[in-house]
């Protein structure tokens, strides 16, 4: 039997890492600081993309040992929207998503992970906390806040739905969101500035998307929560592994980070079972399309409602996974601009960290 290997927070990231090191003989003991898993959330639906990466999401996972125990419903329709309200309506061949639930709910990502890395072994500890120098893998979700999101879950009457509205006037440098699915409905607002009216802006954007249609919105739940997103130089803590959000991995343009968390979960179990440095590890498979979501904010931060529309108008009868593809397909060009973009955020961050 091989060493315990101690991980730090039991979401997305740090279960991945938890059953791809039971499976090759590791004892593991992951410590939970809450007493389920996924209390960061309330049911609500999030969508695991499929357009970042030429590998189908479903192979991906196989790959990585993780088994599709949870709600999972695939997507090739979404609705864009712009602070006009015009509509452009996209598709794809292939899904562009699968749309999951997060929280502590038997049909939840969180919940069928940790029952997936407990049949492997696994030893989950809840309500427990223990120092990051003890533990060999740091997996404990967003450190600090570049953006807030509030979530309402509830019960509705309309059909399945999913739209975005791209408007600065109620998400500011963010975009907010409607998906139901079977009855069930989420809807948010993300934003990265005016992070301190966010109630008034979740407010304003249920009134508009009541704008694109009429819906029921009946026991409702609602969550607020941090997005952190950072490019790190390394992704390792003294001896500890950072995975998932806490090391900063993130999505910078809509913070669809869930496949990126599992993949950095993935491959820090990789670097201990096969002595492969990690930060050569996730350089090579995460770095890049990170890279590529930083120079896409930049754009769409410098954009704002006009270029919003533009974006609506240049996405208009594409394929939008084959859209996506290209948005996250490093080049020459925004390679090129990226080291003065990284360079703005390292300022930023720094300045954050003093306020
Ligand atoms: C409102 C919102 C909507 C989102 N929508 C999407 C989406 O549609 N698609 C998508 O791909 N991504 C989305 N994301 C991002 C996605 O949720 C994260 O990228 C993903 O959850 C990161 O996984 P993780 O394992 O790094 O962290 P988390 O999921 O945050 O898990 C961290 C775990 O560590 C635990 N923990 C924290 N501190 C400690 C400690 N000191 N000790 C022990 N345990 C600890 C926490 O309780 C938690 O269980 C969204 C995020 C938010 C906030």
């Amino acid at each position: 039997m091989e060493r315990t290997i101690k991980i730090l927070g039991a979401g997305p990231s740090g279960l991945t890492a938890s059953i791809n090191l039971a499976r090759a003989g590791y004892n593991v003991e992951v410590y939970e600081k809450n007493k389920t898993v996924g209390k960061r959330f309330s049911g609500c639906f999030q969508i695991l993309e499929n357009y970042t990466e030429k590998e189908e999401l479903l192979d991906a996972f196989n790959r990585m040992n993780v088994k599709i125990n949870f709600f999972c419903h695939p997507s090739k329709k979404i609705d864009f929207y712009d602070s006009k309200l015009n509509l452009c309506s996209l598709k794809s061949k292939k899904p562009y998503g699968y749309f999951i639930k997060r929280g502590n709910e038997k049909d939840t990502l969180d919940y069928g992970l940790a029952e997936q890395a407990e049949k492997s072994g696994v030893k989950i500890i809840y309500n427990e906390n223990i120092n990051t120098e003890k533990a060999d893998i740091i997996a404990v979700g967003a450190n600090s806040a570049a953006g807030i999101a509030k979530e309402i879950v509830f019960d509705t009457d309309s059909d399945d739905t999913f739209k975005v509205i791209l408007d600065n006037n109620i998400a500011p440098k963010g975009f907010t969101y409607l998906f139901v699915i079977n009855k069930k409905g989420t809807l948010g607002t993300a934003v990265l500035k005016k992070k301190s009216e966010i109630n008034r802006l979740t407010a304003k954007s249920v009134g508009k998307f009541q704008k694109t249609g009429k819906f029921e919105m009946n026991n409702q739940k609602e969550v607020v929560s941090y997005v952190n997103f950072y490019l790190p130089k390394s992704a390792k803590l003294n001896n500890s592994l950072k995975i998932g959000e806490a090391a900063g991995f993130q999505d910078n343009l809509f913070g669809i980070g869930t496949r990126i968390a599992v993949t950095s979960g993935y491959l820090a179990a990789k670097s201990i079972i096969e002595n492969i440095d990690y930060d050569e590890l996730w350089k090579k498979h995460i770095a890049g399309k990170m890279k590529m979501s930083m120079v896409n904010r930049f754009f769409y931060e410098l954009c704002g409602n006009t270029g919003y529309s533009l974006f609506n108008k240049t996405a208009k009868n594409k394929d939008i996974r084959e859209f996506g593809y290209k948005l996250y397909k490093p080049d020459c060009f925004r390679n090129s601009i990226f080291p003065f973009i990284k360079i703005a955020q390292d300022i930023k961050k720094k300045l954050h960290k003093r306020n």
